[in-house]
C-alpha cells in the first residue's frame, strides 16, 4: 500500500470519532472552529510531504509553538542557563496549573507546560531584539513557507483572557524566576501560540527532530545530541498529564496544542502532524491521538 493511501485510510477510519471530545472554548476565537476538521500529514526522510483530509487548512498551533521556542532558546543560551530555570520532569498536572509552581518555588517542571514555556519566552525576550519577528522567520524557514503568519484575533483574544497565564508568570516572578516585564513576555507568548500553520507546514517544520537536528533545507539547527534530548522531553512531557497514555497508545515523542494539532516524530523515519479540533479531558486532540495510534499500528513503528 502506498503511504498516501495509508494516510487516507487513517483519516477515514478515525472520522467516526468526530462527534466526540470538545473544542477549546477558553477564548471565543478557538471556540468557533469547526469540530468536523480532520487531517494528517507526514514528511519522510527523502524530504517529501504528503497528507490526507484537511491537511492544507491552517489552524492555531497553540502549545506546539513551545517546541519552536525551546529550540530557539537552545541556540541563544548555554544549556545550564536554561535548565536552572526550568526542569525536565513530567508534571502530571494540567498544562496551566499553578499548584506545582507554588510548591516547587517558582521552577516549572518542564518547558512544555505553560509555566515552563513562559520561562522560555522570558529567556527569548531577554536576548532577542524582536522575538515575535524572529519566531516568524524561524517557522517560515523550517516549513519552507514564507506565508505563515500570526492570527491576530487569536493573539488579542488570548491577551484579553490572560488572567491565568499572568498569574503563573507573576508567581514565578515572586520567586525571582522571571526577568522581563510580564505583560511584554505574555504578549510574545500569546503570539507564538497564535501562529497559524497547516499539517503540511508543521510536519515539514518538525523534520529536524526526525533528522538528527538537520532541517529540510539542510541547516544544522540543533546538534544530534540536542535532538535526542528534545525528543526525550517530548516523549515524557509533550502531552501534559496525558503523556503516559500517549506513549502507551502511540509510542512517539509528540507535542499537542489546544488548537487540536499534535506533532509526532519517529526519529530517522518521519515527522508527522495530525489535526482535529475536539479535545480529550487532558486538552489533547481526541481524533488526532487516534490517528497517530492507528498510523503507528499500520506502519508497525514506534520508538519502543
Ligand atoms: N494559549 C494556550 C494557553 O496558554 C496554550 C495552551 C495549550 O495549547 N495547551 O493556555
Amino acid at each position: 500500500m502506498t503511504e498516501q493511501l495509508l494516510l487516507e485510510q487513517v483519516v477515514e477510519q478515525v472520522r467516526p470519532l468526530l462527534g466526540k471530545g470538545k473544542v477549546a472554548d477558553y477564548i471565543p476565537a478557538l471556540a468557533n472552529v469547526s469540530s468536523n476538521k480532520i487531517a494528517i500529514a507526514i514528511t519522510t526522510m527523502d524530504g517529501i510531504t504528503i497528507g490526507a483530509g484537511d491537511y492544507l487548512e491552517p489552524f492555531s498551533i497553540q502549545s506546539i509553538s513551545k517546541v519552536f521556542s525551546l529550540t530557539a532558546a537552545l541556540g541563544l543560551y548555554e544549556e545550564d542557563e536554561i535548565w536552572q530555570r526550568v526542569g525536565k520532569e513530567p508534571s502530571g498536572h494540567s498544562f496551566n496549573s499553578l499548584v506545582q509552581v507554588e510548591l516547587e518555588r517558582g521552577k516549572p517542571r518542564n518547558p512544555f507546560i505553560n509555566a515552563g514555556a513562559l520561562i522560555i519566552a522570558d529567556l527569548l525576550q531577554s536576548r532577542l531584539g524582536a522575538p515575535k519577528q524572529r519566531m516568524l522567520e524561524i517557522v517560515r524557514q523550517l516549513s519552507c513557507n514564507p506565508k505563515i503568519g500570526y492570527d491576530k484575533v487569536v493573539a488579542d483574544s488570548e491577551y484579553q483572557f490572560s488572567a491565568r497565564n499572568a498569574a503563573i508568570a507573576y508567581l514565578m516572578k515572586s520567586f525571582g524566576n522571571f526577568d522581563g516585564d510580564v505583560d511584554t513576555v505574555l504578549k510574545s507568548y500569546f503570539h507564538y501560540c497564535a501562529l497559524k500553520m497547516n499539517c503540511a507546514d508543521l510536519s515539514k517544520a518538525m523534520f529536524y527532530l526526525a533528522n538528527r537536528g538537520k532541517t529540510l533545507t539542510g541547516e544544522q539547527l540543533v546538534t544530534p545530541i540536542q535532538t535526542r534530548q528534545l525528543n526525550a522531553l517530548l516523549a515524557t512531557s509533550g502531552l501534559y498529564d496525558g503523556a503516559g497514555e500517549f506513549a502507551y497508545r502511540v509510542g512517539m515523542p509528540g507535542k499537542s496544542g489546544v488548537g487540536g494539532g499534535i506533532i509526532a516524530v519517529i526519529p530517522g523515519d518521519m515527522s508527522i502532524c495530525a489535526w482535529s479540533p475536539a479535545l480529550d479531558a487532558n486538552g489533547n486532540s481526541l481524533a488526532g491521538t487516534a490517528m497517530l495510534e492507528l498510523l503507528s499500528q499500520k506502519l508497525g513503528r514506534s520508538i519502543f
